[in-house]
């Protein structure tokens, strides 16, 4: 399995930094994010090295479509049942901080913030 030894979610993928894991098999791993921004802030991964979603093509399909598969089943049992937004972080435009493809599963209780705050929109 593609893996790089500096990558800080292929060590939580081998174990090497404790996570706190939701979900795990043989290709992903689900665990909470360690800076939540709502009640439910999960991140879904491959376990092989990915960096971004510009590095995907048909070969990763089956490892993406488990993590999107998976992600509305897990929000609910970690209480995000009235809603949730899945955002995958791209780049230097997207500000992905962490260079391992990850969706952000996060929700909780109330409605989250506008996705997007658009330029000029404040007094509109
Ligand atoms: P992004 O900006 O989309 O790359 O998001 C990276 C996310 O990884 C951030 O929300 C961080 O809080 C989270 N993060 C970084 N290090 C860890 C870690 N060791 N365990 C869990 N989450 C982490
Ligand atoms: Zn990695």
């Amino acid at each position: 399995m593609q893996q790089d030894p500096n990558c800080i979610f292929c060590k939580i993928a081998r174990g090497e930094i404790p996570s706190r894991k939701v979900y795990e098999d043989d290709a992903i791993l689900a665990f909470h994010d360690i800076s939540p921004v709502a009640p439910v802030h999960l991140l879904l991964i491959p376990k092989a090295h990915v960096p971004t979603l510009y590095d995907t093509d048909d070969s990763h399909a089956a490892v993406l479509g488990r993590m999107m598969a998976i992600a509305g089943r897990l929000a609910k049992e970690q209480g995000a049942t009235d809603g949730f937004r899945a955002i995958v972080n791209t780049g230097r435009v997207g500000r992905q901080e962490v260079m391992h493809v990850h969706i952000h599963v996060i929700g909780g209780p109330d409605p989250l913030g506008p996705m997007i705050v658009r330029k000029g929109s404040q007094g509109d």
